[in-house]
């Protein structure tokens, strides 16, 4: 993936273009599943790990990756482009491999339509098949 690609996917989200922001969408752009925390820093493990960590936070926040979290794993995946700061619409199935252990993103699986009871609120969906 090329430097510039990165730099105006950044500039779509308001995200100012760092170097190590360049590598982690790079590498994010790369992946055909969601990754982990530890795959990430497995791959940065030259890298300063707070900067790794301040760079995701960012990311989730102004609405370029969402997080999952599976087994008591965290795992991020790059967002539709949909999201937007602090507002995401990631309201799609997570499918998760057992045998692989990977979780691939079923964007077109929309959940936003599932009502609960008026009294309640949504917060969380799992399902188990
Ligand atoms: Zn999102
Ligand atoms: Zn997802």
């Amino acid at each position: 993936m090329e430097k510039k690609k990165c730099e105006q996917i950044l500039a779509s989200k308001k995200i100012s273009p760092t170097a190590m922001r360049i590598l982690t969408l790079d590498f994010l752009l790369e992946q055909s599943a969601a990754v982990s925390l530890s795959d990430i820093e497995n791959y940065f493990f030259h890298s300063d790990r707070i900067t790794l960590y301040r760079t995701l936070k960012t990311f989730e926040k102004k609405g370029l990756i969402h997080s999952i979290q599976e087994n008591n794993t965290t795992k991020y995946s790059l967002c539709q482009d949909a999201c937007t700061e602090n507002f995401h619409q990631d309201n799609h199935l997570h499918f998760y491999c057992t045998q692989c252990m990977e979780t691939v993103c079923l964007e077109q699986v929309d959940l936003s339509e599932i009502q609960v009871p008026s009294n309640f609120s949504l917060q969380q969906l799992r399902f188990f098949c």
